[in-house]
């Protein structure tokens, strides 16, 4: 390599770094904004119940998108860790909450039927003293009961403030709604914690899932994912597995007695209307 090809590499890295700090600085400053704007799109993707034929749609997942003026769609990959490290998420996740309890309160009106959804919990508003203050105020202004408000706390936040974590869940789970623990797979809690955990959903993680090839398989990934749902069944939990693309994966799963399937074989998270007409509508 030239010495000028180095420089220039070099370059273009520093002005990459200097590109995404100015983005991402645009993105805090706009979340406001974005709220009041409604620039914050909430879609949903439909969790479906394998264990019966047909399969049918048990519930859903509640994925927020960020509908920029300026910048067009972007995926909560890009914006979800950076308002948790500036400690904005709870701003984002509790009107994400609210829209999703608005839409099942609209469609239970509407149809007089519900599908119980699950929203995802940042770890950062585990810790938030109103937590509790803001769900119960969402729940009864809507009307929905608690048990259709499910609530995703990714298995990565346990390890932080074990015994806070656990005391939070109690109190949710004694009130009547479900936990569903995300991303099991990924972080490091223990059997012990596990056992000791007040939860109700397992959803396996998408890593274990995404290499399954198919019923003759004989990859640590199947191993890994009979054991866990071994472990569920003993535990006496649903499990959910996340990330389900092929239908040997899907076959595979329903052959093992997993609960419920969420992936892009089923469906990719939908825009409220489509979700409408798909899951709610008959
Ligand atoms: P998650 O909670 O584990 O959500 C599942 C993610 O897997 C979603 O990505 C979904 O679109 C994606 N997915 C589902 N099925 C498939 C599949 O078959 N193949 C592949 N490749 N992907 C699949 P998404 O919507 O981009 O969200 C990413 C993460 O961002 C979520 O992971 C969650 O941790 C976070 N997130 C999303 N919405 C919110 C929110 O409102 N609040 C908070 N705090 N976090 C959120
Ligand atoms: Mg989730
Ligand atoms: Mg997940
Ligand atoms: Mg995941």
């Amino acid at each position: 390599m030239t010495r000028s090809g180095r420089h220039s590499r070099l370059v273009v890295f520093n002005e990459e770094m200097r590109t995404k700090e100015i983005l991402e600085q645009r993105l805090l400053n706009d979340l406001k904004y974005a709220i009041e704007n409604k620039e914050f799109l909430v879609y949903f993707q439909p969790k479906y119940n394998v264990q019966v034929d047909p399969p049918v749609i048990g519930s859903a997942e509640a994925l927020v998108r960020w509908k920029h003026h300026e910048l067009g769609m972007i995926p909560p990959g890009d914006f979800i860790s950076l308002f948790e490290k500036s400690s904005q998420i709870g701003i984002l996740d509790r009107y994400v909450w609210a829209e999703t309890a608005r839409y099942i309160a609209q469609w239970k009106e509407k149809y007089g039927k519900v599908i119980p959804i699950s929203v995802n919990l940042s770890r950062i508003d585990i810790f938030d003293p109103d937590l509790e203050k803001t769900i119960e105020g969402i729940v009864e202004e809507t009307g929905i009961g608690r048990e259709n408000l499910h609530l995703e706390v990714t298995e990565s936040a346990y390890t932080e403030g074990e015994e806070q974590i656990l005391e939070v869940i109690r109190c949710f789970r004694s009130k009547g709604y479900h936990i569903e623990m995300d991303d099991f797979g990924t972080g490091y809690s223990s059997l012990n914690m596990l056992s000791r955990m007040s939860i109700d959903v397992l959803k396996l993680d998408r890593s274990f899932i995404k290499d399954i090839k198919g019923e003759d398989d004989d990859s640590k990934d199947v191993q890994m994912v009979e054991l866990i749902l071994d472990i569920a069944r003993s535990l006496k939990l649903v499990v959910v597995a996340e990330g389900v693309e092929t239908k040997e994966q899907m076959e595979f799963l329903k052959k093992r007695g997993c609960d419920l399937i969420q992936g892009f074989y089923f469906s990719k998270p939908l825009p409220a209307d489509e979700f409408e007409e798909k899951a709610i509508k008959d």
